[in-house]
């Protein structure tokens, strides 16, 4: 297998940044390996995390977006129907198919890097390849990655603002309740299981 260009964005997880996430998510963010990706203020906007925690469960979601207010945008799209209506573009689009084809290829070849479950092996995130099941996971890769990677999160973060080409910080804004929400949809996305 060809190495990968570096992750652009990445950068060492600190112990303010663990401390950070605590408050973000609510708990202690898992299997942290390093930083994807830091909001406009250096506040961890996506984490990079192990295909298997430390406590031996498979974790596929391995660029985890932790930042509150762009989970809460990210979960007003998600209630408006953006899913169902990018699943369905999937299959009729095969230009669009084919970049997120890459895309899941991509993720996996990624998340390869720093380990491997071989539960998870073939499965990345968000509902890869050929559906759309969780924006919060495909826009951590995303973001992680810098764009051109993943084009159905692309097109998602193009629709808010202050997101492309760099993250400005809105970590002032009223984001309460939200962190519980995007957490258990990008840990279970992935699985292949309907919801
Ligand atoms: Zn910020």
């Amino acid at each position: 297998m060809t190495a990968l260009p570096p992750l652009p964005y990445e950068t060492p997880a600190t112990e303010h940044d663990l401390e950070v996430m605590r408050g973000q998510l609510g708990r202690d963010m898992r299997g942290v390996v390093s930083i994807a990706r830091r909001c406009g203020c250096g506040r961890p906007a996506v984490v990079r995390t192990s295909p298997r925690l430390e406590d031996g469960t498979p974790f596929p979601t391995s660029l985890y977006l932790t930042l509150p207010w762009l989970t809460l945008d990210i979960s007003r799209i998600e209630a408006t129907g953006t899913m169902a209506d990018l699943t369905e573009r999937l299959a009729a689009d095969e230009e669009l198919a084919a970049g997120y084809q890459r895309a899941h290829e991509r993720y996996l070849a990624r998340r390869a890097e720093i380990g491997d479950a071989e539960e998870v092996r073939h499965v990345s995130a968000g509902g890869m390849p050929t559906r759309v099941k969780c924006l919060h996971a495909v826009a951590g890769q995303a973001l992680a990655e810098g764009p051109g990677i993943n084009p159905v999160a692309d097109e998602v973060l193009a629709t808010i603002d202050g997101v492309l080409p760099e993250l400005v910080c809105r970590c002032d804004a009223d984001v309460d309740g939200t962190a519980e929400l995007h957490a258990t949809t990008q840990e279970t996305a992935g699985t292949g299981e309907g919801r």
